[in-house]
């Protein structure tokens, strides 16, 4: 049958075979063109970063922000990660955007430091494939140089499931970013892989509770008892938490009160173009 060839899919590992049927082809070429269009948007400079504030949970001081991708679309408009981040990860291309994002990210915290602004610092998300990239410390020292940033005003977001992946390069690569002074965040913790060994192992500061138990945390027993949990996990293995998404006063007094260290949400505000946090960060609150 001419229509149909055998086709390797490409994430299911060696010998899986699959029929390309005329619907897969077509399929096919909706993801080359969607990656394409990703491509573009880096070279025509259609990626912007976001902040997002974070705050110390008993002063209320800002500790720093969080940067977070958007695609500003020519046509379409602000487009959100959830909708091109998965592509970037299947095409690989979120290895040269990250990189991208983390000197972009470098550069304007540099640049706020230089204004005098109380930033203190930036945190960026890294993805797995970026992270586990030879000489990915390398990499991130040399952006520091070129742009002036000290290594303790950078903050690095991995998810666990990176950490669960339990190599030696991973531990290597995160022992250097420790030795730099860089501080490392574990993003969207409890959502991955639950194996809590790595915790000893890793050189990590900071667990970010994910916004799937804060939602609720001041509502719903069980959300509360899984917060509780691991704030005071971190606790006792001396690391700092931060809980992403909180909403409600609520939420946020109950957080205070199990002891975790930090917040950001839309409580206090939503990831904000650059200027716009700028003007936050200057606001007497
Ligand atoms: P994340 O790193 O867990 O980021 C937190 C997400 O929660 C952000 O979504 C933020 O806008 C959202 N958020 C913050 N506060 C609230 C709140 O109070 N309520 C609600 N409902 N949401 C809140 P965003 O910006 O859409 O990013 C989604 C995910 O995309 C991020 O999750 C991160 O995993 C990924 N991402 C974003 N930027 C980058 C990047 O530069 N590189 C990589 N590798 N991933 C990125
Ligand atoms: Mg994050
Ligand atoms: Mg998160
Ligand atoms: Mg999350």
């Amino acid at each position: 049958n001419a229509d149909l060839a055998l086709y390797e899919a490409k994430d299911a590992g060696r010998n899986n075979f699959q029929f390309f049927t005329p619907a897969l082809a077509r399929e096919h070429a909706e993801r080359l063109d969607r990656e394409n269009s990703l491509r573009d948007a880096l070279a025509h400079g259609e990626f912007v970063l976001f902040y997002q504030p974070q705050f110390d949970i008993t002063s209320g001081t800002l500790i720093g922000t969080e940067a977070l991708l958007r695609w500003q679309h020519g046509r379409e408009g602000l487009i959100q990660p959830s909708v091109f981040i998965p592509i970037l990860e299947e095409s690989g291309l979120i290895v040269t955007v990250g990189e991208w994002v983390l000197r972009a990210a470098c550069r304007q915290q540099a640049q706020w430091q230089a204004q005098g602004l109380a930033i203190p610092r930036v945190a960026v998300n890294v993805s797995g494939k970026q992270f586990l990239k030879p000489n990915f410390a390398d990499l991130v020292a040399g952006i520091l140089h070129d742009e002036g940033l000290p290594a303790s005003s950078l903050e690095l977001e991995i998810t666990e499931t990176v950490l669960a992946s339990n190599n030696q390069m991973c531990i290597d690569v995160l022992r250097q970013l420790k030795t730099m002074g860089i501080a490392i965040a574990i993003d969207d913790f409890g959502t991955g892989y639950s194996s809590l060994s790595y915790l000893k192992r890793f050189p990590v500061d900071v667990i970010k509770l994910d916004r799937s138990f804060v939602g609720e945390c001041d509502i719903n027993g069980e959300d509360a008892a899984i917060c509780s949990a691991i704030i005071s996990l971190a606790r006792s293995l001396r690391l700092d938490t931060l809980a992403e998404g909180v909403e409600r006063a609520e939420q946020l007094a109950f957080l205070r009160t199990e002891g975790c260290d930090s917040y950001q949400g839309f409580i206090a505000a939503p990831p904000l173009p650059a200027a716009d946090l700028a003007a936050f960060a200057q606001k007497p609150r």
